[in-house]
């Protein structure tokens, strides 16, 4: 896009101007965590030198300034997934946390034996290893919807496993280990039509494109902040306003209570504190809001433009490699380019380009069984994001090409 500017916006990002091993660096490791803005990095100090404070227990000035600091990131998520309510946003320790808070709270309510629980073949673990938790405990029985050789989601499949028998859809929005991009408001529009509700892991959607849980009709709706240029330890779990009102608490402690007794036991407080049990992590949830903020102000669309740009450059560039495969060819990607080379171990790759300032992930990007699917253990995935350059897809094209013509 014409009015891109890559190199300003690369600019907010300090630890791009790093070496490593004595070469700029070239960070293509993205889908894992994307780096962090000085906007979002000032936040700690900012908060640590002037108003570190326990939050809604008010009375002082600090704590009146993080309680509003805080809660203003609630709204400005809210206005981010375009909730209706600023009380339908939850924080949680990220993506993971908030599939485990629906699986005990939801799930452990609402799931008996009998009931059907579909995943898909593309999910992370994170959406895999909760419900296989909890169905050991309940019984239920875990479908999986299964993929097509480019690694899109059967939707015929999907229909046919769909019955009065489901109960919950439980799939990302963008594949990690793929860069497929699901149907996920179609999805949804069939899973209510058998009665069933549907859980997004968003993790990988949120950096990329503008989310919209209303349009999708998500009942739940899940991402982390430290894939969103914000900080590690925050995410956030959406859902729906009756569906969160009517879930039990799944931790107990402090702020989630309304009164407790000996005697009479205890009462639970509103959505959302209802779900936010003892202190939360302040500073990072204020700085999830300055990431946020970021991304707004260049624009979420024109990112997930900009990566697209970069992701079809690569695409065109490492398929003239010889014996190089990409794992992940459906029409609708986000900027995941994952692939394994004929006689180059996917780690030696990594290793080696490390070596040479590349960073890439390899492994089996915690999807084990989509992996064992292409029947591969391992791939090598480089992963975009806003400050990436054409310039760098061709340094990184370069690298692997070296590193190949080593190993090989
Ligand atoms: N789902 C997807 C699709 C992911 O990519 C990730 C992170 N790799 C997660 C869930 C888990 O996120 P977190 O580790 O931040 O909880």
């Amino acid at each position: 896009p014409a009015t891109y500017n890559v190199e300003a916006l690369r600019d907010d990002f300090p630890v791009l101007k790093r070496e490593v091993h004595g070469k700029p660096l070239v960070y293509l490791d993205n889908a894992a965590t994307s780096q962090t803005p000085q906007q979002v990095i000032d936040v700690f100090s900012d908060y640590y030198s002037r108003y570190n404070a326990n939050i809604h227990r008010g009375l002082h000035t600090l704590s009146d300034e993080a309680t509003a600091a805080f809660e203003a990131t609630r709204h400005r998520v809210k206005a981010f997934l375009n909730a209706d309510d600023a009380r339908q946003i939850i924080f949680t320790r990220g993506t993971t946390e908030a599939i485990n808070l629906v699986a005990q709270s939801w799930g452990r309510q609402q799931l008996t034996a009998g009931d059907e629980v579909l995943i898909s073949m593309l999910e992370h673990h994170s959406n895999i290893v909760p419900w296989q938790l909890l169905a050991a405990e309940i019984g239920f029985t875990i479908k999986v919807i299964p993929v097509d050789t480019n690694g899109a989601l059967d939707l015929a499949a999907y229909r046919a496993l769909l019955s009065e028998r489901t109960k919950l859809v439980a799939v990302n929005h963008v594949s990690n280990a793929l860069g497929t991009i699901n149907p996920v408001k179609e999805m949804a529009t069939l899973a209510h039509q058998y009665g069933a509700l549907i859980l997004v892991d968003g993790a990988q959607a949120a950096p990329h494109q503008t989310v919209d849980v209303h349009d999708i009709d998500a009942d739940f709706y899940a991402f982390s902040g430290h894939k969103v240029y914000g900080p590690t330890g925050v995410g956030v779990l959406y859902g729906k306003k009756a569906l969160l009102e009517a879930m039990p608490p799944w931790q107990g402690g402090g702020e989630m209570i309304k009164t407790v007794s000996f005697d009479a036991g205890s009462t639970f407080a509103d959505i959302p504190h209802k779900f936010e049990a003892g202190t939360p992590a302040i500073a990072e949830v204020i700085a999830l809001g300055r990431a946020l903020e970021w991304m707004d102000s260049v624009g979420v669309d024109a990112i997930g433009a900009w990566e697209a740009v970069l992701l079809t450059h690569a695409t065109e560039e490492v398929s003239r490699i010889d014996g190089l495969r990409i794992l992940g060819t459906a029409p609708n990607k986000a900027g995941v380019l994952s692939f394994v080379v004929e006689g180059a171990h996917s780690q030696d790759i990594g290793l080696l380009i490390d070596q040479l300032g590349v960073a890439i992930r390899t492994g089996h990007h915690c999807a084990q069984p989509l992996l064992h699917h292409f029947g591969v253990d391992a791939t090598c995935r480089a992963s975009f994001a806003a400050y990436n350059t054409l310039e760098e897809v061709d340094i990184f094209v370069a690298a692997l090409n070296r590193v190949i013509g080593m190993v090989r």
